[in-house]
């Protein structure tokens, strides 16, 4: 189903139909809604864009007493376009915006009720796991890269290896970011996407025009659930895309990097 918007406590918000439901606390910002100023106006949840911590802080603020979380059990990725999914618990509260992050990761799993995962996009993906049964949530940065790597399917296999989670019980949403209708790439990416897909990646990319293509992450990266196991049913998919609608939300593109970031953010309660 198609994300709904949510005005919760002043602050923008989409969130899943199917996460709603399952009682779990969660939201996909916006530009809207925060107090920064300049290229970084208003809801900029980047800490290390150049934007004044003190606003970032209170965007923060805002954005956790919407979601009703504790701002002080925040845990963010450490992005760098990989497929490493970091299992993270109480002992990493804090990290990102309280201290350091000291690690690499641009996904991020717990079964601790409280913790809030982070995971940042600008035109890349954003997308949002939970198992409700085994209460588990994972949250996931998916770019052309991530993509390609199968991070989403890094998260889904973690889930079960490690957690216990059942495929048909996990629930996901893929938040607002570059579709297909903007994101024109080089042969590089739909390469990657054979590669990594095979056949089953060729739905997903538009055909060749002056030696550019379209490529539709948002379905690939519910195909690479699909192939986890997760079902289609248990998959939620906004059909924003960040390029289209850049006064709503930040778009690396749009912007050529001047920018800030939305977040994608979930915790057990
Ligand atoms: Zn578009």
């Amino acid at each position: 189903m198609e994300l709904v918007q949510q005005v919760l406590k002043g602050v923008p918000l989409r969130v899943s139909p199917c996460l709603t439901k399952a009682g779990v606390a969660h939201g996909f910002t916006s530009r809207l809604g925060g107090v920064s100023e300049g290229i970084y106006a208003s809801l900029n949840l980047g800490g290390n864009r150049g934007d004044d911590p003190g606003r970032v802080r209170e965007n923060y603020r805002r954005v956790c007493e919407a979601l009703e979380v504790d701002m002080g059990k925040l845990v963010f990725s450490g992005q760098v376009h990989g497929d490493v999914v970091r299992r993270v618990t109480l002992a990493d509260g804090g990290k990102g915006l309280d201290r350091k992050v000291d690690y690499d990761a641009d996904g991020l799993v717990t079964d601790e009720p409280g913790l809030t995962l982070v995971v940042f996009g600008a035109d890349c993906l954003t997308i949002l796991l939970c198992d409700p049964e085994r209460k588990v949530a994972a949250a996931v940065h998916a770019g052309w890269r991530g993509t390609a790597l199968g991070i989403a399917a890094r998260a889904v296999e973690i889930m079960v290896r490690d957690y216990g989670c059942r495929e048909k019980d996990i629930l996901a949403a893929i938040g607002p970011g570059i579709s297909k209708c903007c994101f024109e790439t080089g042969p590089e990416v739909p390469l990657a996407m054979k590669e990594a897909l095979g056949e089953e990646a060729f739905p997903y990319i538009g055909p060749e025009r002056t030696g550019k293509y379209k490529v539709d992450l948002k379905g690939l990266n519910a195909l690479w659930l699909n192939r986890s196991g997760v079902e289609t049913t248990n998959i939620d998919i906004s059909s924003e895309c960040t390029l289209c609608a850049p006064e709503t939300y930040w778009s690396h593109r749009y912007t050529k990097g001047e920018r800030g970031s939305q977040a994608a953010l979930i915790c057990l309660k």
